[in-house]
């Protein structure tokens, strides 16, 4: 027997209704190039329904893609409601790959528009000639004083919703499993591959982020996210904010740590997203701000380490609490929090306890599969492969191209990390299986380094490991085994990389050995070469 309920699609258009009929009056702050831009957002709902106008008049199709090269600001914001709710899909590119990949994704994607914040331009404008599907690229002026093209391809954002104006329509899209956004992750060896977000995973993603267990995100709070909007939608929280009616500040290129320092304190911001990284370079000016404010704080995309939570709960009263997710899972599965198990605890304990990914949350189920195929008891102990199933996770990759080897026989997402998972269903990473390294919150391809080092002609054969960086999370390393007779330095290494790999990716160290190790099947053996390093190579 069927429920008898109404069947109405969890979609973005009811998102749209609810911020701008019950929060028009909340606030939305915006960085730009030296300065920035509040607005209500009932504004940024009025300039939704003028850039959905602008879309039917540039002839984007439904279920087109619109691509998106910017910011976190109130455009992006536009563009998050606009595109979706008129039936496209949202697509976010991160403009710090390296030029072939974004030609890649945008191809993939088959992206119809470009919009572009000014300030990116000179990375996205060279590249123009390779796309193969783009009909136009909108110019999004935050501040910068990049030129812009002379081209007729080339339109401004500001005069295309000036001309458009706004058609009273109402949004509505019917069936909640259709697309609303595109988000590519890293493969650990060839293309990205896309993520295809549906309606109904965006606004239950949302909704998870509100419950008191999860975020807690709600109408008082000032929400500042730090991480970009084209990393997994920013964790999901301008949506979880429209929902709610937080007010939401975007710093927008004002990316250095004492401009972030300095919205965090003016705004009043009570929570704030960003990788570890990021908190850790805000670390040393923390003294100098009124952070009074913040109630949480979540690092997620990586690890946090003790020293980085301690040294937050000291100077402002509030320790880190670790997320665990990726792009396959929109992204948030787990967070961490002290539950009543843990009153027990020690206030120390518990910090680390809150520096941990933590239990699911709702509507998510996580496992961990050992070698043998057969799931690991949840004792804390016993590590195995991390799996995830639920309605914000990925069921397979959007294109050709995506492969099928991230998911199991019953459905589960396979993540690559290795993790045990205690009684109380806290994981903890303690591995990852994938050839990655993550630095800053950004991957670096362990194989695509070695291709580039190998292509080097003093090379007979490469291998990268990541290692712990007390900055950046993790940094490749690289072994060289030099071909016969050649004579070749780090430096040498470097100097041949410089352009052929973004500049991120260069390796801090690099080292020399004979042979690399390798596993009985013949591959590079990483954990052996860890081992090395720590022996021989610091
Ligand atoms: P994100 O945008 O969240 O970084 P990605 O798909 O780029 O998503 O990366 C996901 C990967 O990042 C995970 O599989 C894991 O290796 C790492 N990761 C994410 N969150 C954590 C965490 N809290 N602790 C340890 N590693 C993490």
């Amino acid at each position: 027997m069927l429920g008898l309920m109404q069947d109405r699609p969890l979609s973005l258009p009811h998102v749209f209704r609810r911020v701008e009929r019950y929060f028009g009056h909340k606030s939305v702050v915006s960085g730009r190039v030296g300065g920035e831009t509040t607005m209500t957002w009932g504004e940024v709902c009025a300039r939704v329904r003028r850039l959905a106008a602008a879309l039917d008049e540039l002839g984007v199709p439904a279920g087109a893609r619109v691509g998106t090269f910017a910011w976190n600001s109130h455009r992006h914001v536009e563009l998050y409601l606009a595109v979706p709710c008129t039936g496209r899909v949202l697509h976010t590119v991160n403009h710090r790959l390296f030029g072939e990949q974004i030609s890649y994704v945008v191809n993939d994607a088959a992206d119809d528009v470009l919009f572009v914040d000014r300030s990116i331009l000179p990375v996205i404008w060279p590249l123009a000639g390779t796309f193969t599907t783009v009909r136009a690229v909108v110019v999004m002026d935050d501040g910068s004083d990049a030129e812009i093209p002379d081209d007729p391809r080339v339109l401004d954002y500001e005069e295309l919703l000036a001309r458009a104006g706004d058609t009273g329509r109402e949004f509505g899209v019917d069936d909640e499993n259709t697309a609303a956004a595109l988000c590519y992750t890293s493969g650990t060896t060839g293309d990205p591959k896309g993520v295809l977000y549906s309606h109904r995973s965006v606004v239950l993603h949302a909704a998870l982020l509100l419950m008191v267990d999860t975020f807690g995100i709600n109408e008082r709070d000032v929400v500042m996210p730090i991480v970009p909007m084209f990393h997994v939608n920013a964790w999901g929280l301008p949506y979880s904010a429209m929902l709610c009616g937080a007010d939401l500040v975007l710093p927008g290129p004002a990316m250095s740590p004492p401009e972030l320092a300095g919205m965090l304190a003016r705004h009043r911001v009570t929570f704030g997203a960003a990788v570890a990284t990021v908190w850790r370079g805000l670390l040393p000016l923390l003294g100098r701000h009124d952070l009074s404010a913040v109630r949480q704080i979540v690092s997620g995309g990586g690890a946090v380490d003790e020293a980085l939570t301690r040294a937050y709960d000291e100077a402002i009263g509030v320790p880190l609490t670790n997320a665990w997710g990726m792009t396959e899972t929109s992204p948030v599965v787990t967070t961490s929090r002290i539950a009543t198990a843990h009153d027990h605890l020690t206030p120390e304990q518990q910090r680390e306890l809150l520096a941990t990914p933590g239990p699911a949350v709702p509507l998510t189920e996580v496992r961990v599969v050992g070698e043998d195929g057969s799931e690991a008891p949840w004792d804390g102990r016993t590590p195995g492969e991390l799996q995830a199933a639920g309605p914000t996770i990925a069921a397979r990759y959007f294109g050709e191209h995506g492969g099928t080897a991230a998911f199991t026989e019953d459905g589960w997402l396979r993540t690559g990390d290795v993790a045990t998972i205690d009684r109380h269903g806290y994981v903890r990473i303690v591995d990852r299986t994938k050839d990655l390294v993550k630095s800053g919150g950004e991957w670096i391809s362990s194989v695509e380094l070695e291709n580039a080092i190998m292509a080097h002609p003093g090379v007979a054969e490469a291998a990268v490991i990541g290692v712990a960086d007390d900055k950046w999370g993790e940094r490749p390393v690289a072994c060289v085994v030099p071909a016969a007779g050649a004579t070749l330095t780090a430096e040498d290494v470097r100097d041949h990389l410089r352009g052929r790999v973004a500049s991120w990716w260069l390796p801090d160290q690099v080292f020399f050995c004979d042979e690399i190790p390798r596993t009985a099947t013949g591959k590079f053996s990483k954990q052996r070469l860890r081992s090395l390093y720590t022996t021989f190579g610091r």
